[in-house]
């Protein structure tokens, strides 16, 4: 295949990403994040060819070993002949595309293998995060073919539970010396983690890790409940490569139960939320257009007069975006 032209037309980029050609899937990822008035055309579509991909989430706090246990579930996932796709989201950094993020360096060794797309995304300061942007990278990923898209987040909090409400399978990185046992608990991350790997299991403190871990799973919370999926907690040691078969099973154990209805829920939740996030973001534009327009100003005329509320005005601008809608 010809390289890809700076210049090409959406439709070629598109045709060419659904042939995984990396350059256009790195093209529409750009478009993804550069928020481009093209995204509804390309969300369209990609469509048809979305929804076979399996989404993985893997979280942590940094250095608790995200990158290299990234890279070598990549590998083993190559091994099984399944293309990858890796997002690597950083919701606390301004950079993206090429930018490092964490330790990419580890990921060269993917670098030449054509099976493997790897991209980092920043939030780039979005209102809303990345919670629209993220899912629709997702997308064009799943689009390109890829069996499997392994969406990595670096911090605690918000970006944790984002990444389980986009993902089949979450999966919660902790390792010994980092307080982590704590900051389960306090981050919540109990709830959203099907899978936990204690990491570093070379290093003192990681069975500390893992029976803090069942002692928390035993006080009860969501899993607890009758058919529900009990989290598993694999120690692996990331930097050989220890323990990564085990996680491999964890995931596929969990695919397996997903299968009983438990993933279709869960896809269902992520498009209402995917609707939901660009609905809001759509609102956002709108009243941003708003701002300091006719409808605008005579609302608040008229709420300066005392011939109407606030709310009242607020409604009949909602009432406008509406009807205003395309
Ligand atoms: P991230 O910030 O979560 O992506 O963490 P990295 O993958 O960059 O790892 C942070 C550091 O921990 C690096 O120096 C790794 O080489 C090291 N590391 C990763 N896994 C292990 C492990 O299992 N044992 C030990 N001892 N070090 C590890």
């Amino acid at each position: 295949m010809k390289p890809l032209r700076r210049d090409a037309p959406l439709s070629e980029v598109l045709e060419r990403a659904q042939a995984a050609d990396p350059r256009a899937v790195a093209r529409l990822v750009s478009l993804v994040e550069d928020d481009s008035p093209h995204l509804p055309e390309i969300a369209a579509a990609l469509a048809p060819h979305t929804g076979r991909a399996q989404i993985l989430g893997l979280t942590g706090s940094p250095g608790v070993g995200k990158s290299t246990s990234t890279s070598m579930l990549v590998k083993a996932f190559r091994e099984q002949g399944k293309r990858v796709g890796v997002l690597a989201v950083d919701p606390s950094s301004p950079f993206s595309g090429g930018a490092l993020l964490g330790d990419r360096v580890r990921m060269q060794d993917h670098a030449t293998d054509s099976g493997v797309f790897i991209r980092s995304m920043a939030s780039r300061g979005h209102l809303g995060g990345l919670s629209w942007a993220t899912p629709q990278a997702v997308r064009v990923l799943d689009a390109a073919g890829c069996d499997l898209v392994l969406v990595e987040t670096v911090g605690v909090g918000q970006a944790e539970v984002d990444v389980a409400s986009l993902a089949d399978t979450t999966v919660v990185l902790l390792a010994p010396g980092m307080g982590d046992g704590i900051q389960a608990a306090k981050a919540g991350i109990l709830e959203i983690a099907d899978i936990f790997v204690v990491n570093k299991a070379d290093r003192d403190g990681a069975d500390q890790v893992v029976r803090d871990l069942n002692g928390m799973l035993r006080l009860g919370g969501r899993h607890s409940e009758a058919g529900a999926w009990r989290p598993e907690i694999v120690s692996t040691v990331a930097s050989t490569g220890k323990g990564i078969p085990d996680v491999l099973e964890a995931i596929e154990k969990h695919r397996t139960w997903m299968a009983g209805g438990e993933l279709a829920r869960r896809r269902q939740r992520r498009a209402a939320a995917e609707i939901e996030a660009i609905a809001v973001k759509t609102l956002r534009a709108r009243m941003g257009d708003l701002h300091g327009s006719k409808a605008l100003d005579t609302l608040a005329a008229e709420v300066v007069a005392g011939e109407q509320d606030p709310y009242a005005a607020a409604d009949k601008l909602i009432a406008g975006i509406g009807a205003s809608s395309p």
